[in-house]
């Protein structure tokens, strides 16, 4: 542990609250170097949707090292690319009647979004992007004057311009889409007419707030009726986490620009990607450039992803099944906890559990750890225990963590309770 402590930055966060060296990984389960083995209801933030080391996409990339495919390509044609490409359009795209192109930007979330806002700017001419209460969009200077959470806001030591805030859906009561439309109306409202709209149809780091298909229709039609682009942050609500590919499907809209990191590659390789809509790409050549653009091991493993588990409605329905079993647990455990939970939020596999402070949701996910399962809070106040296993998890794993969820809930309740006495 010393040369952590000795060498690494303290910027590191993840690390202090499972302070234990991690040396392998296999489907949900992470291992130490002293054999110890966790649950992984983290599952990297929403990055290893398909678990870890998943059989079926590692054979595929260790059969591509062998033969000495590409490894990094800048933007150059590959035929890994265009398997990607093609997979996305046969498998993703087309059953689901969406024509975008294409953008391959550096390999982080943020830099997907930067490139989203950059092309939103220029395609419209508009400085102003309207983003909303609790969004997360990254940590780099344009992603995160798009970004809520004020302890990622303050590293950014210089001001974070170009973007108005407004309530999503639900916050403090407040009809936000009501006053969006107000002032748009309103010469005077100070409101700058915006090139793009930016959201997360789930919120993921805010705390897993569910925007409705009435709110998101309503959005779409305002976006619409003023030329305002819909850009749609799918880095972590994307590639199933919320039951569908898109977390935007069953809502019906259509966003002009989507973005996509985290699990496109599926392997928890580096990747991210920005679709728009074709009459969008006025981009010149390198305009928005970057090195690591072609990284083929992540097309490979992403290909195979799509063909694996996108090709038919199977894998859907695991994950319909999985989290049902998820909301059955925290119905459960809010009845019999009355004292530790709000209320259950998120929707498919981005669900969580809403504890009546932030300290509570600690202790709980503290004690998980201790009892073998790795889990994180979310939320402004980190008062959500968000359950974000692989979306591959079988029946009885899922159990097991879930189990050992409502074991820590048990502890710290009694703790609260000899506390008050
Ligand atoms: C994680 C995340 C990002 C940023 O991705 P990085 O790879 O960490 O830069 C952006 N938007 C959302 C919704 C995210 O969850």
């Amino acid at each position: 542990m010393d040369i952590f402590k000795k060498q690494e930055s303290n910027v590191q966060s993840y690390a202090n609250n499972f302070p234990v060296i991690f040396s392998s990984a296999k489907g949900c389960w992470l291992h130490t170097n002293n054999g110890k083995r966790y649950l992984d209801f983290l599952a990297g933030a929403g990055s290893l949707n398909y678990g870890h080391n998943n059989d079926v996409l590692k054979q595929a990339l260790l059969d591509y090292i062998d033969c000495d495919g590409i490894t990094h390509g800048l933007d150059m044609h590959s035929q890994a690319k265009a398997e990607f490409l093609t997979a996305l359009r046969n498998h993703i795209f087309s059953p689901r009647n969406l024509d975008y192109k294409v953008q391959f930007t550096g390999p982080t979330g943020t830099n997907a979004v930067e490139a989203a806002m950059k092309l939103a700017r220029k395609v419209t001419g508009r400085i102003n992007i309207v983003t909303f209460t609790n969004g997360f969009h990254g940590c780099t200077i344009g992603a995160l004057s798009a970004t809520g959470n004020q302890h990622h806001r303050g590293g950014a030591g210089m001001p974070l311009i170009g973007t108005s805030r407004l309530p999503y859906e639900g916050y403090a009561g407040v009809d936000g889409l009501a006053l969006f439309e107000t002032m748009l109306n309103d010469n005077s409202s100070g409101l700058d007419k915006p090139a793009a709209v930016l959201l997360e149809t789930v919120q993921g780091e805010g705390g897993l707030n569910v925007a409705s298909t009435e709110w998101l229709k309503r959005l779409s039609s305002i976006c619409k009726q003023h030329k305002i682009l819909l850009i749609v942050d799918d880095i972590q609500a994307g590639c199933g986490r919320t039951g569908t590919f898109f977390s935007f499907e069953p809502s019906g809209i259509k966003p002009d620009i989507v973005t996509l990191s985290k699990s496109i590659s599926g392997y928890g390789l580096p990747m991210a990607l920005v679709l728009l809509k074709p009459e969008l790409d006025i981009w010149q050549p390198g305009e928005h450039n970057g090195t690591f653009r072609g990284n083929n091991h992540a097309f490979v493993t992403a290909t195979k992803a799509i063909t694996t588990y996108w090709a038919n409605g199977e894998f859907e329905q695991h994950i319909d099944q999985r989290a049902n079993q998820v909301n059955t647990a925290i119905q459960r455990t809010l009845r019999r906890y009355p004292s530790l939970f709000i209320r259950g939020k998120g929707r498919g596999l981005m669900q969580g559990i809403e504890c009546k402070s932030g300290s509570i949701s600690s202790a709980i996910a503290r004690t998980c750890f201790d009892k073998g399962m790795i889990i994180e809070t979310a939320g402004p106040d980190d008062e959500i225990v968000k359950f974000f296993c692989p979306l591959t998890i079988s029946e009885s794993e899922l159990e097991q963590g879930l189990h050992i969820f409502e074991q820590a809930a048990d502890i710290v309740a009694t703790k609260l309770i000899k506390k008050a006495s």
